[in-house]
């Protein structure tokens, strides 16, 4: 049995032909970008973020840039180019583009020594006179802290971008991610809890005054007559919406099948000696990431899984901090919990389209594996 670290919901059978007459609706249209099906998935998405504003971009790297541009954090949003922005170190490469590219200084923090985010009070530590953003990310579909780093936000008087590209669907006390915060910025990448079948984003707001702002950034500032300011081309097209709003209709029960899968390996993998991911109500579970014991175990546990046609992948071998680019501008720092976690995770096959043999196989290869 060779099971992929991913396969698509969009190419599941009793989706992909929906899939298919939707995309022969728009391709007859002849309407392609921002058209009605990008305007109809972002009232869908706005109805899932309580009535907040969203606009469709074509990914969640641009949604992260816009987000903070729009906001006016940074020089190229009309801010300071010495404006700071805190965010972990153990997080996706996009997640520091984002803020170099928006013209602001990215502020590393270290994550908690026993969980992928920061905590709080390294948020605080952080802090300078100079920051106007903080980046939360909801690393694996876990949005566990967003209420209390939104809290101290809102007392610290500094924005909050809730980074909600891998937790779409989750929430942290009740309240949907992506709701806490000034803006939130999602992907749609196909590996992601709403996958689309290629690139897109979509970035929502609290004030609706930033969402018109993004509105124009994502189009070349332009308004319909003329360009307001310098912007992009971040726009969605109308084939990647209109799988989308397919995707969406199915969310519900990708993340019940994502969640019982979750339950499933938690049970099943208690006595491997792995440090298993935190069960915390509101997980959406986009990826299953544990830990081995050092660097040498999980590359042992990764060779032997491939061996057994079980493919994993680490997120992420390094964390932002050891990047070439980082070093190169800001130097060498030590974030100790955030190097330990990228030496250690592996995460294991976790999506709605795994079958229940194939779960079970993972099960039972992960088991042998600890125990050789
Ligand atoms: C995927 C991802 C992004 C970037 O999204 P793209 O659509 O691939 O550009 C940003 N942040 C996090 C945490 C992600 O997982």
């Amino acid at each position: 049995m060779n099971i992929p670290i991913f396969r698509s919901a969009v190419s599941a059978e009793g989706t992909v032909e929906a899939v298919i007459l939707a995309l022969s609706d728009v391709l007859r249209s002849g309407s392609y970008v921002l058209g009605a099906n990008v305007a109809a998935l972002e009232a869908a998405l706005s109805q899932r973020l309580a009535a907040r504003e969203v606009v469709a971009v074509n990914s969640g790297s641009d949604a992260l840039k816009l987000a903070l541009q729009a906001l006016g954090v940074g020089s190229a949003g009309g801010g300071r180019g010495d404006d700071e922005v805190i965010l972990p170190s153990y997080t996706f490469a996009a997640c520091m583009e984002a803020v170099l590219g928006a013209g602001a200084i990215p502020v590393l923090v270290d994550s908690q020594d026993n969980g992928f985010a920061p905590g709080i009070t390294a948020w605080q530590r952080a802090r300078s006179p100079r920051t106007r953003a903080v980046l939360g990310v909801g690393l694996f579909g876990d949005a566990r802290g967003t209420a209390e780093l939104a809290d101290w936000c809102r007392q610290e008087n500094v924005y909050l971008v809730e980074d909600i590209a891998q937790c779409f669907g989750a929430s942290d006390q009740g309240q949907a991610a992506g709701t806490w915060g000034d803006a939130a910025a999602m992907s749609f990448y196909p590996t992601k809890t709403l996958g689309a079948a290629g690139d897109a984003g979509a970035v929502a707001f609290r004030n609706p005054g930033h969402a018109r702002r993004a509105r124009l950034l994502r189009n070349h500032g332009y308004d319909g007559q003329e360009h307001r300011e310098s912007g992009h081309n971040s726009r969605m097209d109308e084939l990647q919406a209109a799988v989308l709003r397919i995707m969406l209709q199915r969310l519900p029960d990708d993340l019940q099948r994502r969640r019982w899968i979750a339950s499933r390996y938690l049970q099943s993998l208690r006595t491997t000696g792995l440090t298993l991911p935190d069960v915390s109500e509101g997980h959406a579970w986009n990826y299953f990431v544990v830990l081995a014991g050092s660097g040498k175990e999980r590359d042992r546990l990764a060779l032997r899984l491939a061996a057994q046609g079980v493919a994993t992948r680490v997120y992420y071998p390094e964390p932002l901090h050891r990047h070439a680019p980082y070093i190169a501008r800001f130097g060498v720092c030590h974030l100790p919990h955030s190097e330990r976690l990228a030496q250690r995770s592996l995460a294991l096959p976790l999506y709605p389209a795994l079958t229940d043999d194939e779960i079970a196989h993972v099960i039972q290869a992960v088991q042998t594996a600890c125990v050789e």
